[in-house]
This record gives C-alpha cells, structure tokens and sequence, in this order.
C-alpha cells in the first residue's frame, strides 16, 4: 500500500495558501510533492509507481488538528498514541497537536519526549503542546525553555482552566519571549456548578446546576486585557458562546493577537443534543443555545475563529455510562469532522470549500509553526482525498479510534475522506 511514487490523477486541487483551485495532477515521490501540472504522463514514470484516481474529488492539504487528548501515557484504556493516529488517519488529519492532560502530565520533558517518540512511529505528524504550570496545578510555571527545545509547540493546561491571574501573565510574557503560543480552556470554575451541561434548557431538564455561559464570557475577557498587555499570542479554545465569538472579534479587530478554535460540534449541535443523548452530549464547555450555534459557524466563516479543531476526547463505554453529573466530559471527534463541516458550513452556505480548507489545516499549522496546510513542489506530501457528496450512516464498528463516545453514532453523514497520504505514504484508504 505504501509505495513511495504515487501519482494523484484528475483532483480537484485545493490549495489554501497559493489560491490554487482547479483540476490537476499531483506527483509525489520520497515523502515530497514532486509536480504539479495539468497532465502528468504515468507512462513517463517508475514501474510500480501506484497512481490514484481522483476524479471528482477533492486533494487538499491533510487536516491539522491542534486540539487532541490521546490519553496517553495514562489513560490507555480510552485510547493510546497508535489508535489516536489511526482515527486521524481516518478523518484525514496528517498533523495533530496533543493535549498535555496525560498522567503523568507533559509538564516535563522525559514525557514530552514519550509522546513524540511514539507518536513518531504512527505514520501521521504527531505534535504536542506541554503544560503552563507544574502537574496543571495552576501554581507554578513549567520549565517553557526546555520544553520548547525539546519539541513542545505550544503551552496548555486544557482541561483546567488557569485560575490565578499572576500565573497567566508570567505565561503570557513567557510564551512571548519564545514566541509560541499559548491556549486557553476558558472556563471560570467559580460559577460552574456541573460541568458539561449548560446552564440553561438542558441544566432545568436535568435537574441540576450547569454551566453558564459567563464561565466562558469571564475568562475570555480577561485573557484578552492580559494578552493586550503583553502581546503574547494566544489561542482560545473550543469557544462555545456568541459573547465569547464577539470577544475575539473585538479583540483581532484591535490588534489583539489572538486566535481561536471552533470544535464540529459547537457548530453542529445545541444543548437538545444533551437532552437526547445524556453522557455521550456532555462535554467541556457545553453543547450551548441555537444562537450560539450560529454564532460559531458565523465566526470561523468571517476569520474570527481560525481554525476547527476537534477537541478529541475518547472516554471508555463504562465511563460515559455513569450517571450524568459523574460521567466525564468529552467526545470522539477525528472521524467525523469532515462530514460535520460539509453539512452545517458548505452545504448551509456559510463557507466556500477553500476558506474550510484554510481553516482545517493552513491557519493552524501556520499558529503552531508546523510544515503543513499547504499543497506545493517541494513542500510536503501530506493530502487528503475526499468528496463532499458520498452519503452513508455513521457506524460504531466503523470507528478507528478505541472510544465510542460520540452522539454522531447511526446519523446519517455526507461526505467521505478517500485517501489520507502523509510524508508521502497512504496511512490511510477507504
Ligand atoms: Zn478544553
């Protein structure tokens, strides 16, 4: 399967960065995109050469993913380093960007160096972000210096929102100085009372407390007047209200340099997926109002959020079974990103194919500084194939990833990763 020429036929060619938008052929020979042209004559090429067609589909640069959980070390029972890249592969991501909530932490560089020894055996790019503060604790700063040296693109705490005011701005002007940047869970614990279940509809039909939206609105304004403060760039994470959409764009319109990450299912669903679904709909920060919805998909179509990222959170079968206030938060989100942004961005027409593009792979690859997001001779061969029409039902025995938690399962999706190629090898084929 994985030959190391491979000629892409007939795609329709989209590339985000050069504007390139048309049909063409892609060469790919030793882990590079060798040419580009209107024709390129296999027979002119190696025997064994393995030649692809791809016809009425769209080739775009592979996905980038800043925002997974892998779980691993620690937690390997909801999914390991290998089953995350797999479920990647699936959904057509070359590049992810791991979340440093593992146990032990990657707040130290023997950790970090796990994840990226392991993550570099996967076939795809596995990135990781290591933590702002020792143990995510929130008290006192990682070493950033060596962190950084040791590969770490970027700085989080995700899953714990940093609480003390004086330990974001030491980070900030830190990060600043290494000029990487710095996400943000922006949830204020302090006026949450359950997690996942937003204050609201869902919170009433359930009986309990919930999360409201000012969680989001508070930290969100505050991290803004810090970052205003020390020009660091930061990047908010899985927004999830239209106060926290209008924060951002008020921000970048004042020069603020921040960035911010949608998730698919912020843009696809409200909290009447909480009330259907239980467990399998809670996560962190919760499913919101139709309004917010909206507010979301308007924000990454005018460049507020730059970038989708999925928040992939693999939770075990027994786990999510719990009762709602106990079961954790999170869901699968690798293998159904794709489908979810045709459906509520292209086909609703809030988005053009190539500004989705942009905002699936270029944006965050150019965040994080990582060599992707772009389709070019001589530039990487990490590409998706895929069509945007392909209708099937969404299968629990279909999923690559070790967890099922999702609420996406037996929906009906629209549109099909074919060929994901990453350093110029198929990791994965429908
Ligand atoms: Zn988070």
């Amino acid at each position: 399967m994985d030959r190391s020429v491979i000629l892409i036929k007939n795609g329709h060619v989209i590339d985000p960065v050069s504007g390139l938008d048309g049909i063409r052929d892609v060469l790919v020979s030793d882990g590079k995109i060798a040419k580009i042209a209107e024709k390129i004559d296999e027979k002119s090429l190696a025997e064994g050469t393995e030649v692809i067609d791809a016809g009425e589909k769209i080739v775009a640069p592979g996905f980038v993913d800043v925002h997974v959980h892998f779980r691993d070390p620690g937690f390997t029972e909801k999914e390991d380093i290998y089953t995350g890249a797999k479920a990647a592969a699936k959904g057509g991501f070359t590049s992810v960007v791991m979340m440093a909530n593992t146990k032990p932490t990657i707040d130290n560089v023997d950790t970090l160096k796990y994840v990226l020894d392991k993550g570099a055996e996967t076939g795809i790019n596995v990135y990781a972000c290591a933590n702002v503060t020792m143990g995510m604790k929130g008290e006192t700063l990682t070493d950033m210096d060596s962190l950084k040296a040791a590969g770490a693109v970027g700085f989080t705490d995700d899953g714990i929102p940093l609480v003390r005011e004086d330990i974001v701005l030491k980070a900030m002007e830190k990060s600043k100085e290494l000029d990487l940047p710095l996400s943000f869970h922006e949830e204020d614990p302090s006026v949450i009372e359950n997690n996942g279940i937003n204050r609201g509809k869902a919170s009433e039909h359930f009986g309990i407390g919930g999360s409201p939206r000012q969680a989001e609105i508070n930290m969100i304004s505050r991290d803004i007047e810090l970052a205003k403060k020390t020009g660091a760039v930061i990047d908010i994470q899985h927004i999830s209200t239209k106060e926290g959409v209008e924060l951002v764009r008020q921000a970048k319109a004042a020069g603020v340099n921040i960035h911010a990450e949608a998730t698919p299912h912020h843009f696809s669903l409200t909290e009447e997926a909480a009330i259907e679904h239980g467990t399998m709909a809670k996560m962190n920060p919760p499913l919101r109002e139709e309004a917010d919805r909206q507010a979301v998909a308007e924000g990454l179509a005018d460049g507020t959020i730059d970038m989708i990222a999925t928040d992939h959170a693999p939770h075990t079968a027994e786990e999510k079974a719990r009762e709602l206030t106990k079961a954790p938060s999170g869901i699968i989100g690798l293998e159904t990103a794709l489908p979810l942004a045709v459906m509520n961005l292209l086909d609703t027409g809030k988005m053009r194919i190539r500004s989705l593009m942009a905002s699936m792979s270029t944006n965050a690859a150019r965040l994080y500084k990582l060599d992707a997001g772009y389709i070019a001779e001589g530039g990487p061969a990490d590409i998706v194939i895929f069509d945007t029409d392909s209708k099937y039902v969404y299968r629990k025995e279909d999923i690559a990833s070790k967890a099922s938690n999702t609420p996406f399962i037996g929906c009906e999706l629209k549109g099909k990763v074919h060929y994901t190629i990453c350093k110029g090898r198929i990791v994965y084929k429908a």
